[in-house]
């Protein structure tokens, strides 16, 4: 198993003793770039429940009832990390996967599964890269006002992407994810925020991502599985993928362990995630392309307005 992150920690939970986890990361929950929003029926211990989504565009404001919760991944990620009953080397880094073998900075091992939950980019030789995503940064401020609803801003400088205000108690999380120079937009978006009077000052802590953008990508070779960001099953238009990352990772534990079969796999995928990626893709696409249309885009497209 390479990667603790959801899609790892939920892959090796269900395979248990038989597994052995790889991270690169000595402490891999410590600096997670994420908003942390999640739907309300994940059952994970949140901090904070969000009744609904304001979408702020050019031209336009909407409110909708999309309720949700916003959790605290790293001590989530470390509770789930340290209740693992298997083997786990962190400060472990995969250099190398080929059929039935892997190459870390430490050593070498033989195995009959290798199951790739290392994230988003697959940077590991031997493996496809993943070459499409979306640069993301997630900034905690200290939130000024109470905030029950999420806010979602966009503009036509945040090119292919959006800002977000995520309330999380005292603290809330302001970022965005974006095509092209991110850097620059940064500014922008803490000022939008703060004239909003949410958030003031500095922020206490900055983290970077990528987001994938591509179809799901679940083999290479035979026994080697790709779940979570690393096998392409994040929500292209959205960017969220800790809930697929959770049921990737679990539903390939499943296989491993011999309590579904090859065909049901496959099945499962093709029933569910892989249809739905591929969904979320085109309406993207078609985002993108109307991107300088932007109000008619928004309320053609963006999901909290516009539903499935
Ligand atoms: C800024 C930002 C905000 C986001 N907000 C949300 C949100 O609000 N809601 C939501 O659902 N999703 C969100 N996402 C997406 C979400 O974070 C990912 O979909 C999720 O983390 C995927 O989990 P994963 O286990 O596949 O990968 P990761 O969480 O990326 O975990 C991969 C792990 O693999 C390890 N690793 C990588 N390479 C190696 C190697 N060579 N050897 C060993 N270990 C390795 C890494 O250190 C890491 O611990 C956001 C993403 C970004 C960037």
């Amino acid at each position: 198993m390479v990667g603790a992150g959801p899609a790892g920690l939920s892959c090796a939970s269900t395979v248990e003793g038989r597994v052995l986890l790889l991270e690169r990361e000595k402490t891999p929950y410590e600096n997670i770039s994420c908003a942390e929003w999640i739907p309300p029926f994940l059952d994970i211990p949140c901090i904070q429940k969000t009744e609904g989504m304001l979408t702020i565009y050019p031209g336009g404001e909407k409110f909708s009832p999309v309720k949700g919760k916003v959790i605290d991944r790293k001590a989530w990620q470390k509770n789930w990390l340290s209740s693992l009953k298997c083997d786990v080397h962190t400060g472990e880094k995969v250099l190398y996967v080929k059929n039935g073998r892997v190459r870390t900075d430490r050593g070498e091992y033989r195995t009959e599964w290798i199951c790739i939950a290392s994230g988003p980019g697959r940077a590991i030789e031997g493996l496809i890269p993943q070459k499409e995503h979306l640069s993301a940064v997630n900034m905690r401020f200290k939130l000024v006002k109470p905030l029950e609803y999420t806010i979602v801003w966009f503009t036509e400088e945040i090119k292919h992407g959006y800002a977000w205000c995520f309330p999380r108690g005292e603290m809330v999380n302001v970022g965005l994810g974006m095509r092209g120079r991110i850097s620059s937009m940064i500014p922008r978006v803490i000022e939008f925020f703060k004239k909003m009077g949410f958030i003031k000052g500095e922020p206490i802590k900055i983290t970077g991502g990528l987001i994938p953008q591509e179809e799901p990508h679940p083999f290479m070779e035979q026994k080697i599985l790709f779940v979570g960001d690393a096998g392409g099953f994040t929500d292209p238009l959205t960017g969220a993928g800790i809930l697929s990352a959770i049921d990737t990772g679990r539903l390939a534990g499943k296989l491993v362990t011999g309590s579904i079969s090859m065909e049901d796999y496959r099945k499962e995928l093709n029933k569910t995630y892989i249809p739905f990626i591929r969904r979320r893709k085109k309406r993207k696409e078609d985002m993108e392309e109307q991107w300088n249309y932007l109000k008619s885009t928004v309320e053609r497209y963006w999901i909290s307005i516009f539903p499935e």
